[in-house]
């Protein structure tokens, strides 16, 4: 699944070739990717309107547009964004963006699970998102006051978009081993050292990700259609039964909360 990363990257890529473009014509192969408005209503409105701005928030990629709508989608667990300038046809594409200067922006998502809103306000969609883990409010201080209260596993709060926006199942696993700390651990029970740890962890995890472009591990591919190389440097995350690459441990495979979690059950000791 696209993560902070994969989705930055995506961002990275597509500032470059789309900001100042127009839609001058967008098509569904697959209408209930559209959250709001209705499918019609955001093909109708997206027409003529010009891209002023690309972001990311979390998970999230917000296109602004000069009308000021915004344009979110989200790539939940195989969506991605190619973009052609070829006219080629793509297997798996839900929608296309017909761009002013002739290119064509595939919203291509095998799984079908990926979503798109067309709104006056990005905040109905991604207001409730916690902090940035890479942007200047999240300190070690802010990430110390968020675990006091919170009795349920640090793998499973990392994945909280609401406490935390962007991680999710693969760079949770990586920050969480690189830092020491069994997944399991409740958050509230970790000490401010480890915290600390944590807090360096995450931010390196995700700053070496984009480094690398994203991780290709199913779906995921760049806009040009290449592959990002995160997975080739992964320590745990897809790793199940393989050698730790600190100590030669096996890695092992657990459920927390429904989500498979790799881990060093050397490395990460419970207590
Ligand atoms: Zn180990």
């Amino acid at each position: 699944m696209p993560e902070l990363p994969e989705v930055e990257t995506i961002k990275r890529d597509l500032s470059k070739s789309i900001v100042g473009r127009r839609f001058v014509d967008v098509s569904l192969n697959w209408p209930r990717a559209v959250q709001i408005p209705s499918p019609d209503e955001f093909c109708h409105r997206l027409e003529g309107q010009c891209i002023q701005e690309i972001f990311r928030r979390g998970k999230y990629l917000v296109l602004r547009l000069a009308t000021g709508e915004a344009l979110i989608l989200h790539f939940m667990m195989s969506g991605s964004l190619l973009l052609d300038t070829q006219g080629d046809s793509h297997p798996y594409s839900r929608a296309l963006f017909l761009l002013d200067d002739g290119a064509r922006l595939h919203f291509r998502d095998p799984r079908k699970l990926g979503r798109m809103w067309l709104v006056p306000d990005e905040n109905v969609v991604v207001g409730k998102l916690g902090p940035e883990p890479l942007g200047p409010g999240f300190t070690a201080e802010v990430l110390m006051e968020g675990v006091i209260k919170r009795p349920v596993p640090i793998k499973a709060l990392l994945c909280d978009q609401s406490f935390l926006a962007g991680v999710g199942n693969m760079y949770a696993d990586e920050a969480i081993f690189a830092a020491a700390i069994h997944p399991q651990r409740m958050a509230n029970s970790l000490s401010n050292e480890e915290i600390a740890r944590l807090h360096r962890a995450i931010r390196r995890v995700l700053e070496e990700a984009i480094g690398s472009h994203g991780a290709s591990i199913n779906d995921y591919r760049r806009p040009d259609g290449e592959p990002g190389t995160a997975q080739f440097v992964f320590k745990v995350a897809h790793r199940s039964g393989k050698p730790c690459p600190v100590c030669e441990t096996p890695i092992e495979r657990i459920p927390i909360r429904n989500r498979g979690t790799c881990f060093c059950p050397n490395c990460q000791r419970e207590s």
